[in-house]
């Protein structure tokens, strides 16, 4: 059964986190000419205007992407966050934000004639979303391919790509607790076919502490260069009930990229709260 929708959290504090990951990983990957092939197996609506009634109803992009816009100026300076914050504003109504891109934007808007972009996404009410949205420039529509169907299978499948190199983006919603083992399956499947392909992971923090177990399993499966990021904002509590913390694994970290995020986000945090923290480390090294 599928009941996640994203629009009510989008532009929350764990899709910046997510977002800036992927954003910094594909602009990375970008900067080199040979063709690339992008595939988002979990790729949502892709647009979320933010007085849409969802997006209204628990405003969590308040927390997250709004104290980010509000500071904009102040963040500038900071070579990721700035562009990442300058991207955003080109769907804005110049100084109002209006609205919050989703995954499928944040890796098609910069798609080139060379690359490539398969979105899967699997209820039908968030495709039919989807496929009214422009998430790539209008001449490079051609690039893209919008799948109504399993985004895990799906990559699978889709592997070995045809151009020399790959980025993936795996953003399940975990509604269902085998979600977990289910992407350390398919990372095991698709690391043997695509082994330099440059994979992102996204996973929630949970009082629950499911996430543990994928990590477990990811650390002992064989896949190397694993990096891991958690940004949390607030330390977790008996109390605490919710999501306190947003996860993010790059497989094959692009060389730099942890330096990078690791400044950007160290700039975040004050923004994001006093309680906030960040942690990285290799979760399993070369
Ligand atoms: N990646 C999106 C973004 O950052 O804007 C958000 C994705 S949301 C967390 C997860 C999405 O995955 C939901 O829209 C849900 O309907 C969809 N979904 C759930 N299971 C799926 C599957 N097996 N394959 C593809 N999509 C799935």
């Amino acid at each position: 059964m599928l009941s996640y929708q994203h629009a009510y959290h989008a532009g929350n504090f764990a899709d910046v986190h997510k977002h800036l990951c992927t954003y910094a990983a594909a602009e990375h990957l970008l900067r080199k000419k040979s063709p690339i092939t992008f595939i988002d197996t979990h790729a949502g609506r892709g647009s979320y205007p933010l007085t849409a009634r969802e997006t209204e109803q628990l405003q969590e992009y308040r927390d997250g992407v709004e104290r980010l816009w509000k500071e904009r100026r102040q963040l500038q300076d900071q070579p990721l966050l700035g562009q990442w914050l300058e991207a955003l504003g080109a769907l804005q109504e110049g100084e109002r934000l209006v609205c919050y891109p989703g995954s499928p934007w944040w890796l098609g808007s910069r798609v080139r004639d060379q690359d490539r972009l398969t979105l899967f996404e699997l209820h039908p009410g968030e495709h039919r979303h989807l496929a009214e949205q422009s998430v790539v420039a209008p001449e490079h529509e051609g690039k893209l391919r919008r799948v109504h169907g399993d985004g895990l299978e799906g990559l699978v499948k889709a592997l070995p790509v045809a151009t020399p190199r790959l980025c993936v983006l795996i953003d399940p919603s975990f509604e269902r607790k085998d979600e977990y083992l289910e992407v350390v399956e398919t990372l095991k499947q698709a690391m043997r076919k695509a082994r330099h392909a440059v994979v992102l992971v996204w996973y929630p923090l949970l009082p629950a502490g499911r996430h543990r177990a994928m990590l477990e399993a990811l650390g002992g499966s064989g896949i190397r260069k694993i990096w891991r990021s958690e940004v949390c904002r607030e330390p977790p509590t008996h109390a605490t009930h919710g999501m306190y913390g947003s996860g993010m694994l790059v497989i094959n970290l692009p060389w730099g990229l942890d330096q990078a995020l690791e400044a950007a986000i160290q700039r975040w945090l004050p923004v994001l709260g006093a309680q906030s923290s960040h942690r990285s480390s290799w979760l399993v090294e070369e």
